[in-house]
């Protein structure tokens, strides 16, 4: 399987090619040249005995002459091993199940475990016949960081350097990127989070430093954090029809689900896209955003106007000029009216956040981050307008993430994960440094 860009398909890469670009030379995402076909009956029988066992059985059809069968296992079972339950929350006034799909179990409780994890096993395996060592250069505002990192950690022949911002990031996501150490770099910028990104661009475009070291980024979206993010949709999927429709078994009249996807920068909901291309019996999706609404207004209007970005408390998803929905408009043939026919948007603002929240905790004891919050309102939205009744909001982030949003709206503490408690007792190291990307130049020469 080979790779094109959203912006020119004649142009095709080797997935090393892409996976170590990250963004193509034209600017452009990186695409799967075709959409491989699953087959549901396969899918049953795998999810019955693992996420990891069915995450091959797909990912080899995209990654399988490039690495063998294997190394796509070995990746697999060390990027998913965390559970990934669909909750029944409880059942709405009108009757409707209530279904999250809790994607927080990873090891910083973000669904970007999945894609970081992922990306990190697989360019590991990529790594493997070759000698020099590899750099992850990455910028963060709080989340992202923490999950690249430990994407990362211990993967022989890599560093990663994370730089965000000094007192601009929660003491928990401060050690979640301090604390880690062996090849993980945490560097504190003596600035904002622009300057931080500064920093990795000026990097990225010296092209003499870049001759000396190997030097790659790992954001958003690059192909290999995104591509595996389908996978949850699956095995979401089965968990569902297993507990509404048990009579389907993968053969047969599929019964469709509507996902209702908390959205930011729009690559966990088009990942989703991509899964139902591939054949998972979806009948659409309801992008959620907070107000930072570009697409629900695009999908309103047809016009797609990027603004700066506001800030508000679901804040991993206030991005003004989503990247992902070039993806989007590619895999619907560039057609506005077939996204809309299978895509719905959704915006609220702080207060509808925070009510959504303590709904959920008042009317079914359930403590929910403000992100998946945002999904709880747009399934509710969603229902009232269409009668439809079979959906799944994800759930992208554990709410002990939040505690300064969550606390005061629930009027109680919200339990913190062991594995995240852990961290705050142990030793933080960190290399802190003046917003000068000469600093960084010569920290990264030093590596
Ligand atoms: C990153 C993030 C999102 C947004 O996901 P996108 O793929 O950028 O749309 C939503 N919720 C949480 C908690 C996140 O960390």
């Amino acid at each position: 399987m080979k790779f094109y860009s959203t912006r020119d398909n004649k142009t095709l890469y080797s997935l090393r090619e892409a996976a170590f670009m990250g963004l193509a030379p034209d600017g452009g995402l990186f695409m799967p040249e075709h959409v491989p076909q699953i087959d549901m009956k396969q899918i049953f029988s795998l999810c019955g005995s693992s996420f990891a066992d069915m995450a091959v059985y797909i990912m080899e059809k995209f990654f399988g002459d490039s690495l063998d069968r294997p190394q796509i296992e070995e990746a697999m079972q060390k990027a998913l091993h965390f559970e990934i339950p669909l909750r029944k929350v409880g059942i709405a006034d009108n009757g409707m199940p209530l279904y999250t799909l809790e994607l927080f179990h990873g090891p910083t409780c973000a669904f970007k475990d999945v894609g970081a994890g992922c990306m990190g096993q697989i360019l590991r395996a990529l790594q493997h016949d070759r000698k020099e060592r590899l750099t992850i250069l990455t910028a963060t505002s709080g989340d992202t960081g923490s999950a690249v990192a430990r994407g990362f950690y211990q993967i022989d022949g890599t560093d990663v350097v994370v730089l965000f911002p000094k007192g601009k990031v929660s003491p928990l996501q401060e050690c979640q990127m301090t604390t880690l150490g062996k090849n993980v770099h945490a560097v504190k910028v003596n600035g904002t989070f622009d300057d931080c990104q500064r920093l990795v661009k000026e990097i990225f475009n010296n092209k003499e430093l870049r001759n000396r070291i190997n030097v790659t980024s790992a954001n958003s979206i690059n192909l290999l954090r995104w591509l595996p993010q389908s996978l949850y949709y699956f095995y979401g999927y089965w968990q569902w029809a297993k507990a509404e429709h048990p009579e389907y078994k993968g053969e047969g009249n599929a019964p469709q689900v509507i996902f209702v996807v908390p959205s930011g920068n729009y690559g966990n909901i088009s990942a989703g896209m991509l899964a139902r291309k591939m054949g998972l019996p979806v009948k659409g999706f309801v992008a959620a955003s907070n107000a930072n609404d570009i697409i629900p207004q695009y999908l309103k209007s047809g016009v797609y106007s990027p603004r700066p970005s506001v800030q508000t408390i679901a804040n991993a998803m206030d991005v003004g000029n989503p990247s992902n929905y070039e993806r989007i408009l590619n895999l619907y043939g560039n057609s506005y009216d077939a996204i809309c026919a299978d895509t719905d948007g959704f915006s609220c603002n702080d207060d509808q956040i925070r009510a959504g929240v303590l709904e959920l905790y008042r009317k079914y004891g359930y403590i929910s981050c403000p992100h998946s919050a945002a999904g709880y309102n747009a399934v509710k939205d969603y229902a009232e307008r269409s009668s439809e009744r079979e959906m799944i909001w994800l759930s992208t982030a554990h709410p002990a993430k939040f505690t300064e949003v969550i606390e005061p709206v629930i009027g109680c503490k919200v339990e913190i994960p062991q594995r995240l408690a852990r961290l705050l007792t142990l030793k933080e190291s960190y290399t802190e440094m003046e917003p000068d990307s000469k600093n960084l130049e010569k920290f990264l020469t030093s590596l």
